[in-house]
C-alpha cells in the first residue's frame, strides 16, 4: 500500500465516520442501510426538536410539497414517539398554506378558460395543454429533505468504505457472516469505486456471501420436510428475510431503482 493511502486510512480511523462504520459493521445485514437509517432518524429528530419553525427548513419542505412516502412515515412515527404533533403542525403549516394558494392558481386558469371563449377546452389538445398548466403549478420543484439527507449519507460512507477496503480491521468486520451489502448499496459501491482491484474485492466478497445465503435458503426449504425439521438452525430460518433485505434494502431505507433500458 502506498504511503498516501495508509495515511488516509489512519486519518479516517481517527475520525467519527470510522466509529459509525464500525458500529454498523457489528449489526446485521447492509451496513450502509444501517448508517443511512440512523442518520435520517437523527436528522428528522433534530428538525422536530429544534428547527420546526426554521425558515430555511420550511422553504425546503414547501419546495418539495412535503416528504416522500418513506420519510413521511419516518417523521410521523418519530413525532408520535416523542410528542403530541405540535412540531409537525408547525413544520408543515406553511406547506398547507401553499397548497391552498396554488389550488387557487389552478382554479384561476380554469376560470380564465371559461370566460375567454377562445380558451375554452374543445379538443384533446386543449385538454392536454390545460393539464400541463395545472401540472406546472402542482408538481414540486424540490427534492424530499429526507431523500437528500439519505443520498448525502450514502455517498459519504460509500466513499469512506472505498478508502478503507485494504484495512485489515475493516475487512474482518465487513467479511463477517452477518454483514452483506444490499443490492442497491452494492451497485453504488461498485459505481463509485476508483480501480479494478477495489471492484474485484467487493464483487468477490458479495459472491461468497450470496453463495452462503443460497446454501442456507436451500437448507431452510429442505428442512421443512418433517424428517429434517429438527436440523433447522437459526441461520436457516433467517435466510429468507436476509434475501429480502438483500434485494430490497432495510426498512425505512429507500431502494434505488437501477433499471437498464
Ligand atoms: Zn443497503
Ligand atoms: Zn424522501
Amino acid at each position: 500500500m502506498n504511503q498516501d493511502k495508509e495515511e488516509e486510512i489512519k486519518r479516517i480511523k481517527r475520525g467519527l465516520s470510522w466509529v459509525e462504520i464500525k458500529n454498523a459493521l457489528q449489526a446485521e445485514g447492509c451496513f450502509i442501510c444501517t448508517i443511512v437509517k440512523k442518520s435520517v432518524i437523527k436528522y428528522f429528530g433534530n428538525i422536530l426538536h429544534e428547527y420546526a419553525l426554521d425558515a430555511d427548513v420550511h422553504r425546503k419542505v414547501i419546495s418539495s410539497s412535503g416528504l416522500c412516502n418513506t420519510h413521511t412515515q419516518i417523521i410521523m412515527e418519530l413525532e408520535k414517539k416523542r410528542s403530541d404533533g405540535l412540531s409537525i403542525a408547525s413544520l408543515f403549516e406553511t406547506s398547507l398554506h401553499k397548497e391552498i394558494r396554488i389550488l387557487g392558481e389552478v382554479e384561476d386558469i380554469k376560470y380564465k378558460k371559461r370566460t375567454n371563449d377562445i380558451a375554452g377546452i374543445k379538443s384533446k389538445n386543449d385538454l392536454r395543454n390545460y393539464k400541463n398548466q395545472i401540472n406546472e403549478i402542482l408538481i414540486p420543484t424540490g427534492k424530499c429533505a429526507g431523500c437528500e439527507q439519505e443520498e448525502f449519507t450514502e455517498s459519504f460512507y460509500t466513499h469512506e468504505s472505498l478508502r478503507l477496503w485494504k484495512d485489515r480491521e475493516f475487512r474482518k468486520l465487513y467479511e463477517s457472516e452477518k454483514i452483506m451489502l444490499c443490492r442497491s448499496h452494492f451497485i453504488n459501491m461498485i459505481s463509485e469505486a476508483e480501480n479494478i482491484e477495489v471492484i474485484s474485492y467487493f464483487i468477490g466478497v458479495q459472491k461468497n456471501k450470496l453463495d452462503k445465503l443460497n446454501f442456507l435458503l436451500s437448507e431452510f426449504i429442505r428442512k421443512h420436510d418433517y424428517r429434517y425439521q429438527k436440523e433447522m438452525t437459526d441461520e436457516d430460518v433467517g435466510s429468507w428475510s436476509a434475501l429480502l433485505e438483500y434485494l430490497g434494502s432495510k426498512k425505512d431505507v429507500r431502494r434505488k431503482d437501477y433499471i437498464n433500458n
